[in-house]
C-alpha cells in the first residue's frame, strides 16, 4: 500500500479479466462485473477535541449484489484510496461466492490514521460515516463490518448512530459487534481460524503432518493472532512474525528459531497489532528488517497484513524451503509475483478463499442478529469449519479436474456463480 505506483483495483481487474477469459464471458457480463455497481464518496466533518472541525473523506462501494445484500468491512487507513476500496469490494463479491453465502460484495473506508485520533474523535468519525451513508445501507441491502484498524467498538458506535437515526433496533445492519451487544461468539477468531482450516486441508492433500511444519507470518493483528493460535494448537511452530512500527513508519520482523510465544507477544502489542519491538528484543527475539519474514527457512508463509506485499521486487527472497502460502490478507500477492510463485511450485491458497472465514462468521452473526437468538461458540466454530472445508474441497476438486491452479479455480467458480446470478435476474 505504501508503493504509490501500486493500484489494487488494477490488479483486481487483471485477475477478473483472466477469469472472464477462462469462462469465455460475454461482453455485457464483463462490463457489469469489471466495475462496481454503485459507489458513494462523501465528506465527514468531525469536531476534534481541540474544538476545530476536520473534514475526512469516506467511501462505500457496492461491487455486486446479485446473489444477496452487499457485505464487507470498513477500513481506517491513512493511505486509503477509492481504488483500494473498489478492489476490496470486488474481492468481497468473489469471497462470498466461493463459500456460497447468499451475499454480494461491498467495502468501505475512511482516510484517517486512528493512531492519531482520541477515542472521542474516533466515535464522532464513526457516527459521521453512518450519517452520510445510512440511507444506502441496511440489513437487506448492504451490511458493513470491521476491517484493518476498525474493531467491535467502532461497529457498536456505528450501529448506535444508525438505530438513533432510523428510530429502530437493527442489529443486523452491521457485523463484528461486541459479544453481548449483537455480536457473535467466534467472530473475532473466524478469519484467522478459517485461514488455518484451509491450510489444514491443503496440508492433508500434500500429505504433510501440520505438527511437523514451521511458518512465518506477516502482520500481528486480528487475523494473524488467531491464525497463529489455531496453527499452534495443530502443533505447528511459528518462527517469525512482522508488524508495523508507527513511530518509525516502517515494518520489522521478529524471529525465534524454537518458536514465538503468542501470549508473550500479545502482551506487548497495541490494539492496532503494533508490537513493542524493544521489549521483544529484551525477551530474546531477534529483530530484522520488514521483508525478512519471507526469507525464513519455513514450510509455510502466511501474509496477514495488507495488499501488495509479495511483488516481483521481493518474490525471489522467498526461501526455497517454502511449500505453501496461505494468503490471509486481501490481495497480498501481485498477479505477476503470483505467476513466479506458481513456477517455483509453491502451493497457494488464494486470499478470497483462505480468508473467507471472516465473512462467513459475519453472515452467521447477521442471521443471529436478525433472529435475536445467539448460538454457542462451539456451534459457530463447527459451522465455520464445515463452510471453510466445503469451500476448500470444492475449489481443490475443481482445480484438479480442470488442471488449474487454486487461484484460477477459485476465480472460475466465483465469477461463474455471480455471472449466473446476474443472468438469472435478467441483468445481462
Ligand atoms: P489489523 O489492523 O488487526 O492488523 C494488521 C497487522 O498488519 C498489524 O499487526 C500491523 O502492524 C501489520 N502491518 C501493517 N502494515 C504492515 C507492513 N507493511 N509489514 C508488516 N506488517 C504490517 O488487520 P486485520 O483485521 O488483521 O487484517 C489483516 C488483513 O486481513 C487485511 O488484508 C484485511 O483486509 C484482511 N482481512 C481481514 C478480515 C477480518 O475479519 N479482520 C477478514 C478478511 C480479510
Amino acid at each position: 500500500m505504501s508503493d504509490v505506483s501500486y493500484n489494487a483495483f488494477t490488479d483486481a481487474q487483471k485477475q477478473f479479466d483472466h477469469a472472464a477469459d477462462l469462462l469465455d464471458l460475454d461482453r455485457a457480463t464483463r462490463d457489469l462485473l469489471r466495475t462496481p455497481l454503485r459507489e458513494f464518496h462523501f465528506n465527514i466533518p468531525v469536531r476534534m477535541d481541540d474544538g476545530k472541525v476536520k473534514v475526512f473523506q469516506g467511501y462505500r462501494v457496492m461491487h455486486n449484489d446479485a446473489r444477496g445484500p452487499a457485505k464487507g468491512g470498513i477500513r481506517f487507513h491513512p493511505q486509503e484510496t477509492i481504488d483500494t476500496v473498489r478492489a476490496l469490494a470486488m474481492w468481497m463479491t468473489w469471497k462470498t461466492a466461493v463459500v456460497d453465502l447468499p451475499l454480494g460484495g461491498g467495502k468501505g473506508g475512511i482516510i484517517c490514521d486512528p493512531h492519531n485520533l482520541s477515542p472521542y474523535e474516533q466515535e464522532r468519525l464513526c457516527r459521521g460515516w453512518i450519517r452520510q451513508i445510512y440511507k444506502n445501507i441496511g440489513p437487506d441491502t448492504d451490511i458493513p463490518a470491521p476491517e484493518v484498524m476498525t474493531n467491535a467498538q467502532h461497529m457498536l458506535w456505528m450501529l448506535d448512530e444508525y438505530e438513533v437515526i432510523t428510530g429502530s433496533r437493527q442489529p443486523g445492519v452491521i457485523t463484528g459487534k461486541p459479544v453481548g451487544m449483537g455480536g457473535s461468539l467466534g467472530r473475532a477468531e473466524a478469519t484467522g481460524y478459517g485461514v488455518i482450516i484451509a491450510l489444514r486441508e491443503a496440508l492433508k492433500e500434500l500429505e504433510i503432518d501440520p505438527s511437523t511444519t514451521t511458518a512465518s507470518v506477516q502482520g500481528f493483528g486480528n487475523v494473524s493472532q488467531y491464525a497463529i493460535e489455531l496453527y499452534q494448537q495443530m502443533g505447528g511452530t511459528v518462527k517469525c512474525v512482522s508488524s508495523w512500527v508507527q513511530d518509525q513508519q516502517e515494518s520489522f520482523s521478529l524471529c525465534k528459531d524454537d518458536g514465538i510465544d503468542l501470549e508473550e507477544l500479545k502482551s506487548i502489542t497495541n490494539t492496532f497489532g503494533g508490537i513493542d519491538f524493544s521489549k521483544a528484543v529484551k525477551m530474546g527475539y531477534k529483530m530484522f528488517p520488514g521483508d525478512e519474514w519471507m526469507n525464513q527457512e519455513v514450510d509455510i508463509l502466511i501474509p496477514a497484513a495488507l495488499e501488495n506485499q509479495i511483488t516481483t521486487a521481493n518474490v525471489n527472497s522467498i526461501n526455497k524451503s517454502v511449500k505453501v502460502i496461505g494468503e490471509a490478507a486481501n490481495g497480498p500477492t501481485s498477479p505477476d509475483a503470483s505467476k513466479l510463485i506458481d513456477k517455483k511450485g509453491i502451493y497457494t491458497i488464494p486470499d478470497f478463499l483462505a480468508n473467507a472465514g471472516g465473512v462467513t462468521c459475519s453472515y452467521f452473526e447477521q442471521v443471529q442478529s436478525n433472529m435475536n437468538y445467539y448460538w454457542e461458540k462451539d456451534e459457530v466454530l463447527s459451522k465455520l469449519d464445515i463452510k471453510m472445508t466445503g469451500g476448500f474441497i470444492a475449489v481443490s476438486d475443481f482445480a484438479r479436474s480442470n488442471k488449474l491452479k487454486m487461484r484460477d479455480a477459485a476465480y472460475v467458480i466465483s465469477v461463474n456463480r455471480v455471472a449466473q446470478a446476474c443472468k438469472d435476474r435478467g441483468w445481462v
